[in-house]
């Protein structure tokens, strides 16, 4: 048969939506999930739900794992492991570039290929032309199965050989994803305190994240160069203004941990001799921590 197939093992969000896309697509698609009624709607649209983890890594060579984490994975595969051998396994969970390195040896002992797998998109992106997904691992494999894994992702990015390399460009970004939400969270607490609710201050929100591509491009090129002057912004003016937002998050009443770290940061880079350098010299601070 001329049909292309597919096994999806883990159907969360992510996962159900992942399966959602190769039924779009006609693959016969193949699943397990840990809870079995997570498969059911999938099921209504054609699929078939594997008796066994075991069956469902026998029924195809393409194998997917959209799990919570690698202790999930062993955890799910350990019943499945005579069933390995030639198997691919692609990876689309969360975990450590380490991790993605010892599950990639784990997978070759058992005779199988480990592609490592970075999703940037929700559920939501899902089968979407303009998605995309790091990957990493033997680039020969990637490219046989690069017709599969761009209808989870219409786009895909193979960053090299080793199995760490797209763990490692998804928890780039992710650093940066909870991170930033959190502040954002913050700034709905803020604003809560003084009778605002999350959409009054979407606006302003949304204007001030939109400003920071300019700051990142900016200062890419100057960090790179080891330049931190302090031309555009002073580390000193820095610390007052993060002073100010502890300041007021303090007087609202809201939890202040966030802030407090920014002022600790700031701190850091004033003892450290740089309050008439640039507040990006703190990269300098956080690529060696103080013991
Ligand atoms: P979850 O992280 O909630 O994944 C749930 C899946 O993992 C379910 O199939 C669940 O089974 C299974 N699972 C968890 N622990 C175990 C275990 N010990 N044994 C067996 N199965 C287990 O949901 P998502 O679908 O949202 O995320 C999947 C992965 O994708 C995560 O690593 C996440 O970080 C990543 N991701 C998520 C994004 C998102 O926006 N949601 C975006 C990009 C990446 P059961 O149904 O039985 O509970």
């Amino acid at each position: 048969s001329t049909r292309q197939s597919v096994t999806v093992i883990g159907l969360g969000p992510m996962g159900q939506a992942m399966a959602g896309a190769f039924l779009d697509r006609g693959y016969d698609v193949t699943l397990w999930n840990r809870t079995a009624s997570r498969a059911d709607a999938l099921v209504a649209r054609g699929a078939v739900l594997a008796p066994s983890v075991k069956d469902a890594v026998a029924a195809n060579e393409l194998v997917i794992l959209s799990l919570t984490d690698y202790d999930a994975v062993y955890a799910t595969l350990g019943p499945a492991e005579a069933a390995l051998s030639g198997r691919v396994l692609v990876n689309l969970g969360s975990d450590t570039p380490e991790k993605a390195r010892a599950a990639a040896r784990w997978a070759a002992e058992r005779g199988a290929v480990h592609l490592t797998g970075g999703i940037t998109v929700p559920p939501s992106g899902i089968g979407k032309a303009e998605s995309s997904t790091f990957y990493s691992g033997p680039r020969e494999v990637f490219d046989r199965h690069r017709p599969a894994l761009e209808v989870i992702t219409g786009r895909s990015d193979h960053r090299g050989e080793d199995p760490g390399l797209a763990a490692l460009m998804y928890q780039i970004g992710m650093v940066m994803f909870w991170t930033s939400m959190l502040s954002y969270w913050q700034a709905v607490a803020l604003a809560d305190a003084h009778g605002m609710k999350a959409a009054d201050i979407l606006p302003h929100a949304v204007e001030t994240a939109n400003s920071l591509p300019g700051f990142f491009a900016f200062y890419a090129d100057r960090i790179d160069a080891g330049v931190h002057t302090g031309d555009v912004d002073r580390l000193a003016m820095g610390k007052a203004s993060v002073e100010h937002v502890l300041r007021t998050n303090a007087d609202a009443g809201v939890d202040t941990a966030l802030p407090a770290l920014l002022v600790d940061a700031f701190r850091h880079g004033m003892d450290a001799g740089h309050a008439a350098d640039s507040f990006s010299s703190l990269v300098e601070l956080l690529k060696k921590p103080a013991a």
